[in-house]
């Protein structure tokens, strides 16, 4: 009986399209990428050596040996995609390194092909297999190699159950609808081998897959052709999944917005794709085999196997070097390239922490303009306490560990000190000190700062309520407010109610907030600002002079204090900042708000603020925040001075 190829042909020709598809799409870089175009060629292979043996069947061909090649070579192509399709299985969730530990495993999974393939190799003298002597023939043990490819759908099957919290739903719903595809072709051509269904079965599976799994859209960055963000958080998350160690240099362009607000937004993505082709370039020229991601705002991620640590290194300090020196075609452009070299998970050792790690490293003054190494910015500690601030924080709510300090703040005219600025401290048992910047950024990432934020308002309200207060001759306490907390819509309501339980006067209290917060012009935190105001509580606009202060939002919020930030006070000495300082005290003062400075720390540096005349005073010079009971007792000795 005839056999009829047409439904071979499509499947060709459906696999070839395939092929093109995956490499006009650029997805033949990774490893699941890459098994993928694996089976579709040995699909390939399969359908072509099909064709011809059919081809020579119809033909009643005696040729014995070339029909004897078109037929192994069909099987052995066909065969192959059964383990092909596990390993793409197991690459979607990377766990090679813990296959590669675990020798029953191994021999689990490559058992059942070695025996297929030395069957194929005694089948040469024995025909066990197949004959062509009287033309093409099943023998005895044909339906081995059936066997072993519905174990391997069997392995796939297991292998999805046990890792089915790794998959998207997407992978798990295309996978899986393929091997019932795969399944009915194979037994119907199993039981009716003259219809030729078993590789357009295929074919039409690896389109599916195709369309459900690879989603370039989803993991391709359009304008640098490097992985998103959505494939760095997926395969890191992964990563810290299965135990996998990886390194990985963090280069972020610190003046990528101000290059963009520069030179608009064309140019600085014609920027961004010169960086990625020479992050690509440099990748390939070392042969450092790093997966590379660009996320977005000129931030950069490579990632090294866990054993190219050294290599990591050499390729970071090659990228500082050429990016500092980078020119773009006649532009006046610098890049500020800022690299961090980290080793995962042993520096950073959780995966919410790797996402959010570096965003505040150049405020601080950890750049150099060298590579900089995870290991090195934090010793030990301040690693142990990076990567376990959730547990301290938690521990020391539970064990109300929290303590908030005072730190004076003197009124020039008055000539006495009338009030402080609350300040939270926290000595954990085992890793000491914790800064309240280190605190409070970790606290707004896993909300507990909203408690923190109660704790500290309560404390300075049972302060203000107690008799030291009184006497003291202090005016109000000053409580900070984090963004997350102003955002709050339960926040007015939380306050008045602690207010009333200790029976404090609203014009004792201040609540400080950041410029950052007051560049949000968002419709709750407008509403808290407005309710807490009219109930007779003043705010004070912290660290003036540190961000990007839009003027007209500061100048619409209801602010009684702006805090000159120490950064801008401590350059007093240069000439044109005093020009500035000057005016903008003057600004403001017109504008009647009351001006503290911050961080002043020498008598110098209070005369001269002084005979700017500024409101308040607040630094070391005076004193550093001390506890309640310190504080107190300074006061009470320095104001009694005073009078
Ligand atoms: P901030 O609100 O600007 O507080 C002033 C910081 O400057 C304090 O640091 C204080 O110790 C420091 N300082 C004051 N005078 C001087 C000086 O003369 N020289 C120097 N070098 N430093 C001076 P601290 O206590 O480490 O707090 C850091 C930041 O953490 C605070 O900045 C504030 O943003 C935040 N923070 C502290 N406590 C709380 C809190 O209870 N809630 C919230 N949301 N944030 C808090
Ligand atoms: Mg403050
Ligand atoms: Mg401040």
């Amino acid at each position: 009986m005839m056999k009829d190829v047409s439904l071979d042909v499509a499947a060709l020709v459906l696999l070839i399209i395939l092929v093109f598809s995956c490499i006009f799409r650029k997805m033949t870089s990774g490893v699941s990428n890459r098994i993928y175009l694996v089976i579709l060629l040995s699909a390939i292979v399969a359908t072509v050596f099909d064709i011809i043996a059919v081809t020579l069947d119809n033909a009643d061909s005696r040729n014995d040996f070339a029909l004897y090649a078109a037929h192994s070579g069909y099987l052995i192509a066909h065969y192959l995609i059964a383990p092909l399709h596990l390993f793409f299985v197991i690459s979607l969730t990377d766990i090679w390194h813990k296959l590669r530990r675990n020798t029953i495993l191994q021999m689990l999974i490559f058992l059942p092909s070695f025996v297929v393939m030395i069957a194929f190799i005694l089948n040469i003298n024995n025909n066990m297999l197949f004959s062509v002597k009287y033309g093409y023939e099943r023998e005895t043990w044909f339906p081995m190699l059936y066997v072993a490819a519905i174990l391997y759908v069997i392995y796939d099957i297991i292998y999805i159950i046990r890792y089915n919290k790794m998959f998207d739903f997407d992978d798990i719903a295309s996978i899986t609808a393929v091997l019932p595809i795969y399944i009915v072709a194979v037994t119907v051509q199993a039981f009716f081998p003259n219809v030729l269904v078993g590789m357009f079965g295929i074919a039409v599976g690896l389109l599916i897959i195709s369309i459900g799994v690879q989603r370039p859209e989803d993991y391709i960055d359009s304008f640098t052709q490097l992985m998103k963000h959505s494939a760095y958080a997926h395969d890191m998350k992964r990563s810290y999944y299965n135990g996998k160690h990886v390194n990985i240099i963090m280069l972020n362009i610190a003046n990528f917005q101000s290059i963009q607000a520069m030179i608009g937004f064309d140019l600085a993505m014609h920027i961004l794709k010169e960086v990625a082709d020479k992050i690509r370039q440099i990748n390939t020229e070392w042969s450092a085999g790093a997966e590379l991601y660009y996320l977005d705002n000129g931030r950069f991620r490579l990632v090294f196997d866990w054993n190219e640590y050294s290599k990591a290194e050499d390729v970071a300090n090659v990228l500082n070097r050429e990016l500092k020196n980078a020119s773009f075609n006649g532009l006046d452009i610098s890049l500020e390239p800022f690299i961090v070299l980290a080793r995962c998970p042993e520096e950073i050792s959780e995966f919410k922490m790797l996402m959010s790690f570096g965003a505040d490293f150049h405020k601080k003054n950890y750049y150099t303009g060298q590579v900089i190494k995870a290991n090195e910015i934090f010793n030990q500690n301040q690693l142990d306490i990076r990567n376990n601030i959730d547990t301290i924080i938690e521990d020391a709510l539970a064990n109300e560990r929290f303590q908030v300090y005072y730190q004076p703040i003197y009124s020039l005219s008055k000539d006495k000190f009338v009030s402080a600025e609350a300040l939270i401290r926290l000595i954990d048992p085992k890793h000491g000190y914790i800064s309240p910047e280190a605190l409070i950024t970790a606290a707004e990432q896993n909300g507990a700062i909203h408690k923190i934020g109660e704790l500290v308002f309560e404390k300075v309200c049972q302060f203000i309520a107690s008799d030291d207060f009184e006497k003291l001759g202090l005016e109000y306490i000053e409580v900070n407010l984090s963004v997350a907390q102003i955002m709050n819509s339960d926040l007015p309501d939380k306050l008045f109610a602690v207010m009333k339980k200790y029976d404090i006067a609203p014009d004792r209290i201040n609540l400080e907030i950041t410029e950052t917060a007051a560049a949000y012009a968002q419709r709750v935190m407008t509403e808290n600002l407005e309710k807490l105001t009219k109930a007779g509580i003043s705010f004070s606009l912290d660290d003036y002079g540190t961000g990007y202060s839009n003027m007209k939002r500061v100048i619409q919020l209801p602010l009684k204090i702006i805090k000159l930030d120490k950064s801008f006070v401590d350059e007093n000495n240069n000439p044109k900042m005093w020009i500035f300082l000057e005016n903008t005290v003057k600004m403001l003062k017109d504008m009647n708000m009351e001006i503290v400075v911050e961080g002043v720390e020498t008598r110098e540096m209070l005369n001269a603020f002084s005979d700017l005349k500024c409101d308040f005073i607040q630094g070391y010079f005076f004193s550093k925040p001390i506890p309640e009971t310190d504080f107190v007792e300074f006061i009470s000795k320095q104001n009694n001075k005073a009078s």
